[in-house]
């Protein structure tokens, strides 16, 4: 437990290693199915195993804590489950540069040994992230924690699987897939990045064989034509007619080739005559099969040139691309080249250039799934918040494309079908079969490629709550109540979610998908680690304590924005921590060791009525702004009560009622109450903090995280007393701001008249008079229907009435008069001296002419202030 005394300063490492032990101890994050309240159910996007907490994380995290806690607060049985995502590629290539330094290669180990390996690596060091993710404080169910690949989640990967495989809906054979040759595996079409980059364009000649100058094909990747099977022409192109199913020579190898007719050839594009290599390009893969062309592989897994490649064999794709131009050129054979830019698709993951692979893969039809996916979102059962995004959605939707589902890795869910080794025949199973249902054989080999990562958390809205059994928490938990995520991973992600959860766990997974924006520098760039503009959370924790990095982050929470993390705004929400802090530091201290004694409403002063008015509106606008998912107002609700009305304001009041015998009292009961609601307003945003200070106060039950989120109590709601204080407020500012303006020196009690000239105007300033006096520091204080326009007094119009202040009751006249003469001495001097220089033609032509722009503009500046000096002087001079 923490020590009675609230420390000088604010410490967050020291408070926030006591408390996280504490909740989770206590069974606080725990969702209990039995508590007879209405749920609330969150999924966290799975990190991966291999990662370690980053801005991203903490964004998105952060926010979904906020909901969490409030929802719990709110008296919601509350789950927020936690997880983990193997994350095939990212982990395997961990495990392997790992192997790498003991100069070993995962073949060396084979497939059991490694992932034995993984499993290793995983236990001991893997999931580091699971203990940032508790500095963060955030309120994760730990008892249900789970791993994409744990058993019930892999029964729900095969279950998945086999049903779709008996729908149909899964299918497999030899397509051009998009492969990247350094991470040897396939991609599906989210995982390349296209980027347009500078190429060029080879006109290369491929003779006839009887002799004639032959056709002449464009293409940007000369090295493929070692794998052409055909020259492909529009039927009714003039130009090329006469060679239709003649043959031609493939350059470099002498292979003979047909030149084929086909539609697809846009006539208009280089010389209308284009190369078919169906191995190595997914358009001509399509025309090849329509044509009845054959296909030749001329790389292997890594891109290096194979066999069929003859003279280029064991080459890179790049180096024989410049070996084969060499030698185009050298035999005559290349016509010419031309600049052209060129579409390039890069790995997401390691950056490689991808390169069309011919390979049998695993596919899934989306088509299906996608229809009612997209139907829960036009009729309104899926919502996306910022709304936007719907759009979006629907148009990836409709124009979905089937899914490439296998990747040749040795670490991830492995696909659950077997070949006969006797008779060939295909078994997809949920377990391993004993024997070949066709022909009872029983070697049976299994699938060596995994499912594509994304299939695994594609099920982690109800894979993760049991299913496919019927458990407790799947009936309960199921559908979950929003999604959050980053918009990055939209299609990855969130799509796929909608489309399984409606599939098989028969309802759309959540009723809302909230989108947040990614988090950029102050500059308002993309971060990233090669830029080294990346932030890492953990370390803006450790400088800033994690309540100012929540804040920040739930500020940052406006949708619709990529927002802007500065250090700025983390040091402002540090000071916003440590101010409240200090403010109730200093109230405790004078508590004067009673505990909340009660007040009669009526009987409070005006401030106090105002400030627990205040409060409900406050409780009020934060509750619509989280239900709202308005973060950023929710934030800034609270920034603005904290620290404006609650200790600018009315601590500042409340300071002159203590030694009050009458007022004392009541005025800290009011006190007491309001900081203690505000903490709770406060937690699920800053939770180590707020239960620091919290546990201090008298209060109910062991922990602020499971006490009731503060709602409006709208028996202390009074607009006139909100109306009556703001104007007092008001009118006192005014009078401030004229001490600022004049320098006026704090301690000096400043005159005033009002001109008051309704009745009404009159009664509210007097009544509230006292009060005036106190905030503004006044001194003589009148109220009158009307006075004589008076020489040398400033006059301030303030929500229709008139503060009058004579300038001799702000500062000594005869002091300032004499400074002011002064420094007109001072400017006339000096104006005179550059305008004789500026008179003096051999001045301004030598000089450079910036320094005689400067001087034009001194002059001009001094001219100004002259005439300010001047107006005072003349208003001084009328002071009596
Ligand atoms: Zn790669
Ligand atoms: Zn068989």
């Amino acid at each position: 437990m923490p020590p009675e005394e609230l420390a000088k300063a604010y410490e967050p490492k020291d408070v926030e290693s006591r408390w996280y032990p504490f909740w989770e101890k206590s069974g606080f994050f725990t969702a209990d199915a039995a508590s007879g309240r209405p749920r609330f159910a969150i999924m966290i996007p799975p990190p991966n195993v291999t990662g370690s907490l980053h801005i991203g994380h903490a964004f998105t995290l952060t926010l979904q804590d906020v909901i969490a806690r409030w929802k719990r607060m709110s008296g919601f049985d509350t789950l927020w489950l936690p997880g983990l995502d193997h994350a095939g590629i990212a982990t395997q290539m961990v495990v392997e540069r790992q192997l790498a330094k003991e100069g070993k290669r995962k073949e060396d180990l084979g497939r059991e040994e490694f992932e034995a390996r993984v499993w290793r690596w995983r236990e001991e060091s893997g999931g580091k992230i699971l203990k940032q993710l508790r500095i963060m404080g955030y309120s994760l169910d730990w008892t249900r924690e789970r791993f994409t690949m744990d058993p019930g989640m892999s029964r729900a990967v095969r279950e998945v699987f086999v049903q779709l495989w008996e729908q149909g809906l899964i299918y497999r054979g030899y397509y051009i897939v998009n492969w990247c040759p350094r991470c040897v595996t396939a991609l599906s079409d989210l995982e390349v990045e296209t980027e347009t980059e500078p190429g060029s364009l080879w006109h290369i000649r491929y003779p006839e064989k009887a002799g004639g100058p032959g056709i002449v094909v464009a293409t940007t990747r000369p090295e493929t034509l070692l794998g052409d099977t055909a020259v492909a022409v529009h039927p009714e192109d003039e130009r090329h007619k006469h060679l239709i199913g003649r043959p031609v020579l493939l350059p470099v190898l002498g292979r003979e080739i047909p030149v084929v007719a086909d539609e697809f050839v846009d006539r208009t594009f280089g010389t209308g005559a284009v190369k078919i290599t169906p191995a190595h390009d997914a358009n001509d893969f399509a025309a090849a099969q329509r044509l009845g062309l054959p296909s030749i592989n001329i790389m292997d897994e890594r891109a290096v040139l194979n066999e069929n490649a003859g003279p280029y064999a064991g080459q890179d794709r790049f180096e024989a691309r410049k070996g084969i131009v060499a030698q185009l050129e050298e035999e005559g054979l290349l016509v010419k080249t031309e600049p052209h830019p060129v579409p390039l698709g890069h790995c997401q993951r390691c950056g490689t250039i991808v390169e069309p692979r011919l390979s049998r893969q695993w596919f899934v039809k989306m088509a299906p799934l996608a229809a009612p996916a997209l139907a829960a979102a036009e009729d309104g059962r899926i919502r996306f918040v910022p709304e936007s995004w719907t759009k979006t959605y629907f148009e990836w939707m409709r124009n979905i494309r089937d899914w490439c589902i296998s990747r040749q890795l040795w670490w991830g869910h492995r696909i659950p079908a077997w070949t006969c080794a006797k008779c060939d025949e295909l078994t997809v199973a949920r377990d391993a079969p004993a024997a070949c249902p066709k022909c009872g054989g029983t070697e049976l080999v299994q699938e060596k490629d995994v499912l594509d990562t994304w299939f695994s958390s594609g099920l982690f809205p109800f894979s993760t709550l049991g299913w496919p059994e019927a458990t407790p928490d799947l009936a309960r938990y199921y559908p979950n109540d929003v999604m959050m995520t980053g918009y990055d991973i939209l299609f990855f992600w969130v799509a796929r979610m909608i489309m399984l959860g409606m599939r098989f766990a028969g309802d759309i997974p959540f009723p809302v998908v909230f989108l947040n924006g990614l988090v950029r520098d102050e500059h308002g760039k993309k971060m990233s680690k090669t830029k080294g503009n990346d932030v890492d959370p953990l370390e803006l924790v450790a400088r800033h304590g994690t309540d100012a990095v929540r804040f920040t982050m739930t500020a940052l929470g406006a949708p619709g924005t990529n927002p802007a993390l500065s250090e700025q705004r983390l040091a402002g929400y540090r000071a916003f921590v440590n101010k409240l802090w200090n403010a109730s530091r200093f109230l405790m201290m004078n508590l004067e060791g009673e505990r909340a004694s009660g007040y009669e409403l009526r009987a409070l002063p005006l401030p106090s009525r105002w400030i627990l008015s205040r409060q409900q509106d406050v409780a009020r606008k934060v509750g619509e702004a989280l239900t709202e998912l308005r973060f950023d107002q929710a934030a800034s609700e609270l920034y603005h009560f904290v620290w404006n009305e609650f200790c600018d304001w009315y601590i500042e009041i409340a300071k002159s009622y203590f030694p009050d015998p009458v007022e004392g009292p009541r005025t800290r009961a009011v006190l007491l109450e309001v900081l203690e609601k505000t903490l709770r307003l406060l937690h699920p945003v800053i939770p180590y903090v707020t239960e620091e200070i919290w546990q201090r106060l008298p209060h109910e039950g062991p922990s602020i995280m499971v006490a009731p989120f503060p709602v409006p109590e709208p028996g202390k709601i009074d607009v006139e007393d909100e109306a009556a204080m703001t104007r007092v407020m008001r009118l006192v500012t005014a009078i401030r701001t004229l001490r600022a303006t004049y320098e006026v020196d704090r301690k000096r009690r400043i005159d005033v008249t009002v001109v008051a000239p309704a009745e009404a105007d009159a009664a509210f300033i007097t009544r509230h008079g006292p009060l005036l006096r106190h905030l503004a520091g006044l001194g003589e204080f009148r109220v009158v229907s009307s006075a004589p326009d008076v020489p040398g007094e400033l006059r301030e119009p303030v929500d229709g009435v008139e503060l009058r202040v004579s300038m001799a009751g702000l500062f000594d006249v005869a002091a300032e008069k004499a400074r002011l003469t002064r420094e007109l001495a001072k400017i006339d001097d000096e104006r005179v001296s550059l305008g004789r220089k500026l008179e003096n033609p051999q001045f301004v032509e030598r000089a450079k002419p910036e320094v005689v722009v400067q001087a034009r503009q001194r002059v001009h500046e001094l001219e100004e202030r002259r005439a300010k000096v001047m107006a005072t002087l003349d208003e001084l001079g009328r002071v009596p």
